[in-house]
């Protein structure tokens, strides 16, 4: 049995600043991740990350956006927190060496992005994410924090209303080992990959959050599901807002700036719940190009803004489309990107459950309600990472160690559970999660009606009768990927079922959650958080109040 007072469950940037912020507190801290911190979903970060940092710009004028952007279901004491500490964290990253891009009298750079009022979005070229993660990276090595790498954490350990840490596999050799903690932070990140189109990497498929959901703790407006407007063609690699931001034009096939029509004031830069609606619309009526797609066109740019400020997804479009961008438009559409949604936790990363933090993306505070803001995530990460580890750390300082029973009768479960999950004849795990991408893809989507969502609830509802007949055929010991997948396929599904059923239940529009039976925002009814908790007959819906601060609810407009 492995003991820390903290452990920090991902690597990602959330993960690191949180297991920073817990060792400068004097705290011993481990960090456990499946795969090696620096291939986290966050290295793949492209715009940029918001904060105001000039005179002319504010706090308040960065939550105001926020708060509008997520049509007004974000938590507003929350993204006070969020914004009032952003430059803070923004400048601590560049004093520990990230490289941002700099304005010609050396400032840091900051450009234009979706629903912001202000040119707010902190940027270093089109590899933000990459710059971000290494220089933290850097930090906790410096630090000598222990990392344990290619670790799957497989479950949460809760002894006597306490989460007192976890099992997890060592995937080079499949063998389970029992984590024992006083504090256990979840920075796991989001589930893009239970949808079929996706910016995100493919680890990226939610089963931290899940493991919360299993130990009681519930997960909180699901239903919002981000879907960026820009995404290649093809393989659905993000193409950034940043793209938009430096001027880019988006075009249907009759050549028209369509977003005319739908946010005249903002036009491509309005924000990306209305431009990835507007571009689905164009193509289902007709005026995209064959194969569903509408054209970005940042030719007019020039080869050297290009080079210098969008140079990775030239590098990406030449890759992986054969267009280079220099010279022609590229084809994108929408594609799944961002869980608004996740584990319910406040605003020092604390869950219900006693032990148990969250922070980054597999959390909701709430900060962007219904719909993100370009910009906000990697700030959410590095605001509520260091959050969630000083409180972490505050709390560790008053508790025990507990549970080593409890661990021993986890590890064993779960060596059962594995056991039974191999050999045999059964269903491969890939035929039932290809089915899942494909109804979270066809009814869950950018549009959204009841009869498609009661069909999915159905087909998700089968799909985990026949998940329960999965085996793994392959009787590797040493990195068994089918097992990892087999595995966290059950987690996919209880997750798809809980965002099926959220959306089903939430009869109006919203942000990224779009009924075309319920076209309006019903404040009267629907101002309100979902929490969605696991019981054996699927999920039961709850609702709790959004905390309104200094901006009453408006029509968005754009
Ligand atoms: C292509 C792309 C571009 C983006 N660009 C921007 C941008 O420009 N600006 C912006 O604000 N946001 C952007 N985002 C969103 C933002 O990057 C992410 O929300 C954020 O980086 C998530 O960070 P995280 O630390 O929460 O999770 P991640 O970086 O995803 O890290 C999750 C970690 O958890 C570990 N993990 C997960 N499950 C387990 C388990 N069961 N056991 C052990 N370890 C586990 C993983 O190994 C990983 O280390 C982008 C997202 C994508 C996909």
């Amino acid at each position: 049995m492995i003991t820390h007072d903290i452990i920090i469950i991902g690597g990602g940037l959330a993960g690191l600043r949180a297991a920073l912020e817990a060792h400068n507190r004097g705290t011993d801290v481990a960090v456990i991740s499946k795969v090696h911190p620096i291939r986290s979903h966050s290295v793949a970060a492209q715009g940029g990350v918001n904060a105001s940092l000039v005179h002319d710009d504010s706090w308040e004028a960065h939550a105001l956006d926020t708060v509008r952007g997520s049509d007004y279901l974000a938590d507003q004491d929350a993204v006070e927190v969020l914004c009032r500490e952003a430059p803070e964290r923004v400048l601590e990253m560049e004093h520990w060496g990230t490289l941002f891009s700099r304005t010609r009298d050396g400032h840091i750079a900051q450009r234009p992005f979706g629903g912001a009022g202000f040119p707010r979005t902190c940027y270093a070229g089109d590899r933000t994410g990459h710059n971000l993660l290494h220089t933290l990276h850097e930090q906790v090595l410096r630090a000598r924090i222990k990392i344990y790498r290619e670790w799957l954490v497989t479950r949460l350990v809760v002894d006597g209303g306490r989460c007192t840490g976890f099992i997890a596999m060592h995937t080079p050799d499949s063998k389970l080992e029992a984590f024992r903690a006083k504090a256990t932070v979840l920075a796991t990140g989001g589930y893009g990959r239970i949808y079929q189109r996706s910016t995100n990497a493919i680890i990226n498929r939610g089963y931290g959050i899940s493991l919360a959901y299993h130990a009681g703790v519930p997960l909180q407006d699901m239903e919002f599901v981000q879907f960026h407007p820009t995404t290649l063609l093809g393989t659905n690699i993000l193409i950034t807002e940043g793209a938009r931001g430096e001027g880019g034009y988006l075009y249907n096939n009759r050549h028209e700036r369509f977003m005319e029509k739908y946010a005249t004031g903002m036009m491509e830069l309005a924000p990306r719940d209305i431009v990835a609606r507007s571009i689905q619309t164009e193509v289902d009526e007709g005026r995209g190009f064959d194969g569903g797609y509408v054209q970005l066109d940042i030719t007019h740019l020039g080869e050297k803004k290009i080079e210098e400020r969008l140079g990775g997804i030239r590098q990406i479009s030449i890759d992986f489309a054969g267009i280079d961008p220099v010279k022609e438009p590229i084809p994108v559409q929408p594609g799944q990107h961002y869980s608004m949604g996740g584990v319910s936790c406040d605003a020092n990363g604390a869950t219900p459950l006693e032990g148990l933090y969250a922070a980054g993306e597999c959390a909701c505070i709430s900060v962007h309600g219904a719909n993100r803001l370009g910009g906000n995530s990697l700030l959410e990460t590095i605001v509520f990472g260091k959050r969630a580890g000083e409180h972490a750390a505050g709390y560790v300082q008053e508790t025990d160690v507990q549970g080593e029973n409890a661990h021993l009768d986890s590890l064993a479960s779960e060596e059962q559970n594995i056991s039974d999950l191999m050999g045999g004849d059964g269903e491969s795990f890939a035929v039932v999660r290809d089915e899942l991408r494909s109804v979270m893809q066809q009814d869950v989507g950018v549009f959204r009606n009841q009869a498609g969502l009661q069909k999915a609830v159905e087909t998700i509802r089968e799909l985990r009768e026949k998940g329960r007949n999965v085996r793994v055929k392959s009787g590797a010991t040493s990195f068994n990927f089918e097992l990892l997948n087999a595995i966290e396929l059950k987690g996919m599904l209880e997750l798809g079922q809980v965002i099926a059923k959220g959306a089903l239940a939430r009869e109006e529009s919203r942000g990224a959650h779009y009924r075309t039976d319920f076209l309006e925002r019903d404040d009267e009814h629907w101002l309100r958080h979902t929490l969605a908790y696991q019981t054996p007959e699927g999920p039961r819906l709850e609702y709790k109040e959004v905390t309104i601060t200094q901006f009453q609810p408006k029509q968005r407009e754009y």
